[in-house]
C-alpha cells in the first residue's frame, strides 16, 4: 500500500471485519474454493450451506479483487449483449443467458429479504445513445424476441437526464448494491455455518486429481475431493489453452460528491467513449459514480489523465463535486462472451472454473457461484451446458477473436522486448518506467524519499514485458493482466510468482 494512495476504492474504505489466518497448517477438505471474490463467495456459501465442508483461500484479502473495485450494478441490461447472442447462437442461448442473470438478482433480493447487509437498493436500469444507434434497435428488437422485460424508453431519458438522448432502453426493476459489504456478509455467514476461510494465501499450483493437492504461498496444501478455481482469471491457465482465450480489459471509476440529486436509476452509454454512472448514499452524503476510459489491461502508462476525464464529466454534466474516491479494475471477456463455468479440464473431473463475466460479474458471478454449488452436489442445473468451459474448443465463428487475441498478445510480447527505454536519472520523486541500468534493461521506480525499487521487467507469468501504472505504481503486464507492486509482488493474476526486486538508494 502507497503512503499517498492516488486511487482508494469507495467500497474499501470502512475495514468490517477482523483478517482470516493465513494458512499455517496443511489441511484436507470435501471442497477447496481459490478466491474471494463474489463467484468465489457465492459457491463457498452455498456449498457449505448444503453441508458440504469448504475451505476457501483467498491470496491477499476479501475484496481485493473485481469485486471490490466494481461499479456493482445488479442488472441484466449488458450492454447489447442479447442482440449478439442472438446473431451468434440463436435465440434459445440469449434467453438462457437472460434467465441464468435474472435468477441472481431474485437471489439476492431474497438474500436482502432475510436480511443480508449490502445496501440493496431497487433501480431502473437505462441504456442509451446521444447519436442514432441501430444497434439500439437491435438489442430492442432482441428484447421482444426473448421476452426481456424491458422496452423503448427515449422520451424519458429526454427528461431524466441534462443531456439530449437519441435512443435508449429502460428495463425495470433490476438494483445496485454494496459489493464488499455483500462479500463479508457471504463471508460471515459461510464461517458461522462452519466453513473456513485463509487469506494471505495464494495458491500456486493444483496437482492431477484422484484427490487434487494445492500448493499455496505459505509452504502449505491443502487437499480436497473437488477443487474451484475462482481466482478472476485463472492462475492454472496454461493447461487447456485458457490463456489465449481472454482479453482483459481495465476502466476507470470516480465516486464524485453531489449537491444535487443525481438521475434517478442506473445508466450506460453504448457510444463512443462509453460512460456508466450510479449513485450511493453514505452518511448523508451522496455520491455519483462515473465509469469509462476502458483499455486493453496494461498498454496504458498514464492512467492518472483517465480520471481526470471522467471527473470533468462529472463536474460538467451533472455539477459534481471533485472526485473524492478514483479506482480502477479489470475483467475478462471471453472469445464467444459468454462466461466459462463448469468442468475446467476435459481429463479432470475434480476441477472446476468460473470466470470470463464480461464487466458484468455481480449477475454473471453470483449465478456462477450457484451453477458451480449445484454441480458439485449433483444437482440438476440446465445452465450447465451453455457456459460449460468444454465448449470452448475454438469454433468458427470465435477464429477471428482468437486470432486478433493472441495477435494482439504477440504483438506486445515484441513491442516490450524492443520499446526505447529512459534513464534513471531523468526518472523524477514518484516516477517510475523501463531504464537501462548497468547494462540491463529494468523497471524502476524512484519514490518519494528517492529510493528507487528495482524490478525485473519481466512478467513471471509467460515472460511480456511489464509496463508502469502511474496512478496505481504498480508493473501491469500487456499480455495477460498480471499485476504487481512496487516492490514486484503479485497484485493480480494469473501470475504467481513475483518480479525480482532490489531496493538501491545510490541512483
Ligand atoms: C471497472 C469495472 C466496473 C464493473 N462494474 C460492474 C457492474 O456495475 N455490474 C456488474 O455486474 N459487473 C461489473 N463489473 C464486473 C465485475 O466486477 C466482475 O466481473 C466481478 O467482480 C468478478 O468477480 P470474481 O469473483 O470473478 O473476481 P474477483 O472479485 O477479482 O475475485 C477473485 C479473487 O481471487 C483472488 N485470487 C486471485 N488469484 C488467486 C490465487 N492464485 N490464490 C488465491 N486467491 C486468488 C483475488 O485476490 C480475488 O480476491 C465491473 C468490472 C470493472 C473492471
Amino acid at each position: 500500500m502507497h503512503r499517498y494512495p492516488f486511487t482508494n476504492s469507495l467500497w474499501r474504505q470502512h475495514d468490517r471485519t477482523k483478517p482470516y489466518e493465513q494458512l499455517k497448517q496443511s489441511v484436507s477438505t470435501e471442497i477447496a474454493v481459490i478466491g474471494a471474490g463474489i463467484a468465489g463467495l457465492v459457491c463457498a456459501f452455498e456449498l457449505q450451506r448444503r453441508g458440504k465442508q469448504v475451505v476457501l483461500l483467498e491470496a491477499l484479502e476479501i475484496g481485493h479483487g473485481t469485486t471490490g473495485h466494481t461499479t456493482a450494478k445488479c442488472s441484466v441490461q449488458h450492454g447489447t449483449i442479447y442482440s449478439h447472442l442472438i446473431r451468434t447462437f440463436g435465440e434459445e442461448v440469449a434467453k438462457l443467458y437472460y434467465t441464468f442473470n435474472q435468477e441472481s438478482l431474485t437471489y439476492l433480493q431474497d438474500q436482502h429479504d432475510a436480511g443480508f447487509d449490502m445496501d440493496f437498493e431497487i433501480k431502473d436500469s437505462y441504456l442509451y445513445s446521444t447519436q442514432k444507434s441501430t444497434e439500439l434497435e437491435d438489442e430492442l428488437d432482441a428484447y421482444r424476441r426473448i421476452g426481456v422485460d424491458g422496452g423503448d424508453a427515449t422520451t424519458e431519458l429526454n427528461t431524466l437526464l441534462p443531456f439530449p438522448v437519441k435512443q435508449g432502453l429502460v428495463i425495470r426493476n433490476q438494483a445496485q448494491f454494496h459489493p464488499v459489504n455483500y462479500l463479508h456478509e457471504l463471508a460471515d455467514r459461510f464461517v458461522q455455518s462452519g466453513g473456513v476461510i485463509y487469506e494471505q494465501t495464494r495458491a500456486l499450483e493444483i496437482s492431477k486429481g484422484p484427490r487434487p493437492i494445492i500448493t499455496t504461498s505459505t509452504g502449505r496444501r491443502v487437499q480436497a475431493n473437488q477443487v474451484v478455481v475462482a481466482s478472476h482469471y485463472p492462475f492454472n491457465d496454461l493447461k487447456g489453452l485458457y490463456v489465449s482465450k481472454f482479453t482483459v480489459e481495465r476502466s476507470y471509476i470516480v465516486a464524485c460528491e453531489m449537491e444535487e440529486a443525481p438521475p434517478e436509476g442506473m445508466f450506460l452509454s453504448v457510444d463512443e467513449p462509453s460512460r456508466s454512472f450510479r449513485d450511493y448514499h453514505e452518511d448523508g452524503k451522496t455520491y455519483l459514480l462515473v465509469g469509462g476510459e476502458g483499455h486493453l489491461s496494461g498498454q496504458v502508462t498514464d492512467t492518472r489523465s483517465r480520471y481526470d476525464v471522467l471527473e470533468a464529466f462529472a463536474q460538467q454534466t451533472f455539477h459534481a463535486s471533485r472526485a473524492s474516491f478514483r479506482w480502477s479494475s479489470q475483467d475478462l471477456i471471453t472469445l464467444d462472451r459468454l462466461p466459462y463455468v463448469g468442468q475446467m479440464f476435459q481429463r479432470e473431473p475434480d476441477i472446476w472454473v468460473a470466470t470470463g463475466f464480461l464487466k458484468w460479474g455481480m449477475t454473471n458471478g453470483i449465478a456462477a457461484g450457484r451453477l458451480l454449488a449445484d454441480l458439485l452436489t449433483g444437482t440438476e442445473n440446465r445452465y450447465a451446458r451453455f457456459i460449460s468451459p468444454l465448449r470452448s474448443a475454438v469454433k468458427p465463428h470465435d477464429v477471428r477473436s482468437f486470432v486478433k487475441t493472441n495477435v494482439d498478445t504477440v504483438t506486445q510480447f515484441v513491442k516490450g522486448k524492443t520499446e526505447e527505454t529512459g534513464t534513471v536519472d531523468a526518472l523524477q520523486l514518484d516516477e517510475g518506467g523501463l531504464v537501462q541500468l548497468e547494462g540491463k534493461k529494468v523497471g524502476v521506480y524512484r519514490d518519494l524519499e528517492n529510493q528507487c525499487h528495482i524490478v525485473s521487467p519481466t512478467c513471471t507469468h509467460l515472460g511480456c514485458t511489464v509496463k508502469w501504472n502511474n496512478a496505481e505504481r504498480t508493473w501491469d503486464c500487456p499480455c495477460h493482466g498480471s499485476r504487481f507492486d512496487s516492490l514486484g509482488n503479485v497484485l493480480e493474476g494469473p501470475a504467481t510468482k513475483p518480479l525480482s526486486y532490489e531496493a538501491r538508494d545510490d541512483l
